[in-house]
């Protein structure tokens, strides 16, 4: 126990024997891309001994295949050979100088690799991947087995002070276990008992291989969350096969990647499934470990004082924030740059062969490339805007020793960003207005509120350089009838509240076209921040979650309440609505606005807006729309009239986030054009 702490079992020390762990802190195993190619992990060592530093309990490294055909793609990380311990010593050693503990993740990718050679209990392709695999033979079986305990042998030798097998998320592991996918009449496949022969017999020769003293967590996917996963008593009985077998650790999975629901974006209730976790409770004596969506230090304290688990997992939280224990130990937790959920940076980049980083953080996964040292000369700078881009500048330029003056024009901080705390499901972009208020506090940020400053005042103040970081405007149509009473822009519908009827129509379907869907389908008294469980309840009955775990798989029939309003949503262009949103959101918001009977219309021309509603054509077809609202969300345009004024007046003036380009502007590149602007002045 830590008794002098506002999180007393959070920062408990957990004893495992042979080694004790410094709090119940895991960081949880998340590919960032620079555990790939060939030689040393310099890198992937400076990001993880920066989280040690941190003071995380145990790192969990992203998955690492422990032989090729369990690559997650070419060349993707692999310890099978001598050469590959080594590369894997600079991971250790900048772990444990720093004074962390560190794991690997043995992953075999199964029939969700990305190359021909994939192998699966079963030559049955899954539904997200390219290649078909082939059935493993019974040999292939063996050497696979044995692949599993070289690499875990291998693992020790470079240092690491445990291995996480992964038994979830439907990888190789996962594939064995369920009947859909493992369709063998060997003793690999038929009963249960025989489906979870291979994990068990995996564990058993990893143990084998690295001795008593040497940390095994087995990463159990809990709730499979597909049609045929394991049902509740399967998963107990695994839990404590695993535990004979040998783990010293029972992490926990939740969901295939198959799986269509979402287990981690930010529309997932906080902490949303610990539930899961807590179920397993008493009946193995081995520690649990629970994760999903816990991102502060109060959300991690309560779900141990609930008694759901032993330790907390996270994993995008330490992208966030490398130092989010070390605050939380200090009593800093306002300090902490939360992480969102929404996946922009690291997911996103993942899946779209890029290396991770974070929106709000974009210093993470660059810790060998982009240092931020004190400014040797002092500047006096002017910064136009409190949005994602001003703050991001501000705070690190005044952080480096540069004297800012913040102005913003309205009465708060944030931008856009308090349009986008409106939304449900985006109800934790909230942490980052308070990250950054506490930031200009830490930094001597001068804050003007209510400020709409000119040309005029900016350079009389005296600034040497002025940061343009005014943002956007909604781009304006022209269109018969747009003056119509029955038009809003999404920001008469956002940021003023201005009455919506029951049947809408949106032109423009980028991310705020559905976001105001989303809005409008779900607006007030569906707000997580003042009703958790009632959000909670929503989610589970939305996706089908079974809490009573009776169903196989943890699914059950969705239950969804009557849409509160008709909305169409049109696109001028062809194709799929929102393809343009996140690779790894993108299909929850389609799939969300479909359960709300939202029609999506591509291929429209809009012809005039009048009494009777909104005219089109929709591929080539007249329609009408008989709404009582039109809502414009068709992108914005980048708010600069300050720049020219100024240039005039010969101050120095550089433009950041959507006051640069409007197009394609997310908080993203919003946030990390502001830190390296101030990183280079
Ligand atoms: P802005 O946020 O527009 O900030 C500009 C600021 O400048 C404003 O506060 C404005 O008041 C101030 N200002 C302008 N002129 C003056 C002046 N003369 N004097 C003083 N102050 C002035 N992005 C994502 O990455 N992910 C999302 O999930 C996401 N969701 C969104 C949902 C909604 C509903 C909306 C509206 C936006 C969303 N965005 C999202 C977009 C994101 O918010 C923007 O990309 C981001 O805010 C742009 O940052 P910025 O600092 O360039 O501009
Ligand atoms: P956007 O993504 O550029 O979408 C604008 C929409 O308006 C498109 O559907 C476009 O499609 C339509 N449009 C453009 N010009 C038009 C015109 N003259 N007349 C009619 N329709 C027009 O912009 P946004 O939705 O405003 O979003 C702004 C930024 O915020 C985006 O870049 C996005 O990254 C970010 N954001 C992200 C999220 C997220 O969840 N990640 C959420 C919200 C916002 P057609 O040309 O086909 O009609
Ligand atoms: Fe979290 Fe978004 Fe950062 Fe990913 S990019 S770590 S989801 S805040």
């Amino acid at each position: 126990m830590c008794p002098s702490s506002a999180y007393p079992k959070l920062l408990a020390p957990l004893d495992l024997g042979h080694i004790t762990l410094k709090n119940r802190v895991l960081m949880g195993s998340m590919h960032v891309g620079l555990e790939d190619g060939k030689g040393p992990l310099k890198k992937l060592g400076a990001y993880f001994a920066r989280r040690a530093e941190g003071q995380v309990g145990l790192i969990v490294t992203g998955g690492i295949a422990p032989n090729r055909e369990g690559w997650a793609k070419p060349f993707a990380g692999k310890l099978s050979n001598r050469l590959e311990v080594w590369q894997h010593r600079y991971v250790t050693d900048a772990v444990h100088e720093a004074g962390g503990r560190i794991a690997m993740q043995i992953l075999h990718t199964g029939r969700y690799a990305y190359h021909p050679m994939a192998v699966a209990p079963s030559p049955i392709k899954s539904p997200i991947s390219l290649f078909r695999p082939r059935a493993l033979s019974r040999r292939g079986i063996g050497r696979t087995i044995a692949a599993f305990a070289n690499c875990a042998k291998r693992a020790q030798e470079a240092g690491y002070d445990g291995v996480e097998v992964m038994g979830s998320e439907g990888y190789l592991i996962n594939q064995f276990i369920a009947a859909h996918t493992n369709k063998r009449t060997d003793e690999w496949g038929g009963s249960y008992e025989n489906r979870i022969r291979f994990p068990l017999e995996v564990l058993r020769a990893v143990r084998a291989a690295v001795g008593p003293e040497f940390v095994i967590i087995y990463r159990l996917s809990m709730l499979d969350l597909v049609r045929e996963g394991s049902t509740w008593e399967e998963v107990v009985e695994l839990a404590k096969r695993v535990e004979e077998a040998g783990a010293s650790i029972i992490n926990t999975g939740i969901g295939w990647h198959e799986a269509r629901v979402p287990t981690i974006a930010t529309m997932v209730p906080s902490a949303g499934f610990t539930w899961v976790t807590r179920r397993l409770k008493g009946e193995v004596a081995v520690p649990l470990v629970t994760s999903n969506r816990i991102n502060m230090p109060d959300v991690a304290e309560r779900v141990l004082a609930d008694g759901d688990a032993d330790m907390v997992s996270m994993a995008r939280p330490f992208l966030a924030d490398p130092d989010w224990v070390l605050k939380a130990e200090q009593g800093r937790e306002d300090e902490i740059n939360t992480c969102i959920a929404c996946n922009q940076a690291c997911l996103d980049h993942i899946f779209r062969n890029q290396r991770c980083s974070c929106l709000v953080n974009p210093l993470a996964c660059h810790e060998t490339e982009w240092a931020v040292h004190p400014v040797r000369r002092r500047r006096d700078i002017g910064v136009v805007g409190a949005g994602p881009a001003g703050l991001s500048f501000a705070t690190f330029a005044a952080g480096r020793g540069h004297r800012v003056t913040l102005y913003e024009a309205s009465g708060s901080i944030g931008g856009q960003f308090n349009m986008a705390r409106r939304i449900p499901g985006k109800e934790e972009f909230d942490h980052t207005i308070r990250y950054y208020q506490k930031q200009i506090e830490l930094t001597g940020v001068e804050l003007k509120l209510n400020h709409r400053v000119s040309a005029e005042e900016l350079a009389a103040a005296g600034h040497e350089l002025v940061v343009l970081a005014t943002g956007v405007n909604p781009r304006e149509i022209t269109l018969p009838g747009v003056e119509h009473e029955k038009v809003l822009s999404y920001v008469e519908v956002l940021r003023d509240e201005r009455p919506v009827g029951a049947r809408v129509a949106i032109i423009g379907a980028g991310g705020i076209g559905f976001d105001v869907a989303e809005f409008l389908l779900h607006g007030p008294g569906h707000d997580a921040r003042e009703d958790p469980e009632g959000a909670r309840a929503r989610f589970f009955d939305e996706w089908g979650i079974d809490t009573t775990l009776t169903n196989r798989g943890g699914m059950r029939a969705p239950t969804r309440p009557p849409p509160t309003r008709e909305i169409t949503l049109c696109q001028r262009s062809k194709g799929k609505l929102g393809a343009g949103l996140g690779k790894t959101t993108g299909w929850i918001h389609r799939a969300s606005l479909k359960h709300s009977g939202v029609v999506m219309l591509p291929e429209c021309r809009y012809e005039k807006i009048d009494d009777v509603g909104l005219h089109l054509t929709v591929g080539g077809v007249p329609q009408v729309l008989p709404v009582d609202n039109v809502v414009i969300c068709a992108g914005q345009v980048s708010r600069r009239e300050l720049e020219g004024p100024l240039k005039a007046r010969g101050v120095e003036v550089h433009l950041i986030g959507g006051a640069d380009v409007a197009a394609e502007l997310d908080a993203k590149r919003a946030i990390e054009q502001g830190a390296r602007l101030a990183t280079a002045l």
